[in-house]
């Protein structure tokens, strides 16, 4: 990641990561701020200055700790170390929250994070799963600051609860050999690389996604892979044939036989439609509206005809070439 400058609030220099992330990047001229979430002068470019924002580094503390009850892959979402991003996904969910400004921001009160969800653990009789990777991408994330490596250990032996997030990254040697005690479930997210090249911009290569993957799973990490979002560009039955076909070829056999696999449509909203209009007006324009309809707060999903014909299609093409992996989830 190429940061051009950092924002930050003065608190973050009483915290152990704070100092650590001063030093690491000395070399960038460093601008104070009252609060990460108003920061005016980024707040007034305009959507052409996407990309310009994007290289700014966001370091605060994080002070709403709220968890939203989730009833698909967790139970809780769960305010952790980070929200938004250096990388520029078209589609990107973030997008909706902090519009333009979804650039990365650090928050270096990570030991207060953790406390509060192990003791939330404790207070309940359920086995509760905790997504902490909802507001970004944790592995780019760790490439930083070492936070993931930092939470595996700390968590590793939690009498109870267990901690999930997704990825589109592959850096994940460091997380290898920590003692992690099957409590952490990591989520692998793939896509054809044609549409990793063209839409997922500044994400790893889908093979260096694979190899990720097959890594984890011989550290005995519990896997899954999410083939999401799925987007309908015109040749979308070829794309996602070859796809489920190279994951049939390089996932390693221990993998084939125990990963979950979760299906997840694309939303697209009038906010991304704006701001990639603005920042990316050569790339390709993902909303369709001979494949989409319109539902709430501006956003689009795709027709259910259309949907359902590429839902039995992944299914088929699964069931063929994957045999053993089990289809746990379509959204
Ligand atoms: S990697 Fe994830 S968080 Fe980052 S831009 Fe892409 S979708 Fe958004």
């Amino acid at each position: 990641m190429n940061f051009d400058e950092v924002y930050y609030e003065p608190d973050i220099l009483n915290y152990e990561l704070g100092k650590q992330l001063r030093e690491q990047f000395k070399h960038l001229k460093w601008n104070e701020i009252e609060s990460h979430n108003k920061i005016e002068q980024l707040q007034k470019s305009s959507n052409s200055d996407f990309v310009k924002l994007k290289r700014h580094l966001i370091i605060g503390t994080r002070k709403t700790h709220k968890y939203v009850p989730n009833f698909k892959i967790s139970d809780f979402l769960v305010p952790y170390t980070s929200s938004g991003c250096s990388a520029m996904c078209l589609y990107c969910y973030l997008v909706c929250n902090y519009n333009k400004c979804s650039y990365l921001r650090l928050f270096v009160n990570r030991e207060f994070m953790l406390d509060k969800i192990i003791k939330h653990t404790q207070k309940n009789k359920d086995e509760f799963v905790y997504e902490i990777g909802s507001n970004s991408d944790l592995i780019l994330e760790n490439t930083i600051t070492g936070n993931l490596e930092w939470t595996i250990k700390n968590f590793a032996n939690s009498p109870k609860g267990k901690l999930t997030f997704p990825t589109k990254f592959h850096q994940v040697d460091s997380l290898l050999d920590i003692d992690h005690n099957k409590k952490i479930i990591f989520r692998m997210s793939v896509n054809p690389n044609d549409i990793i090249k063209r839409i997922e911009i500044g994400t790893s290569s889908l093979d260096n996604r694979i190899e990720a993957i097959n890594k984890m799973v011989d550290a005995d990490y519990p896997t899954g892979i999410l083939i999401a979002p799925i987007i309908l560009v015109e040749n979308w039955k070829s794309l996602y044939s070859e796809l489920i076909t190279t994951l049939s070829d390089k996932l390693s056999v221990k993998a084939k036989n125990t990963i979950s696999i979760k299906i997840i449509f694309m939303t697209y909203s009038n906010i991304h439609r704006y701001i990639n209009n603005d920042a990316f007006p050569t790339l390709p324009q993902l909303y369709d509206k001979e494949l989409m309809r319109g539902r709430a707060r501006g956003k689009y999903g795709y027709k259910d005809e259309i949907r359902f014909e590429a839902e039995e299609f992944l299914k088929q093409e699964i069931n063929q070439k994957l045999a053993n992996a089990k289809i746990i989830y379509i959204c």
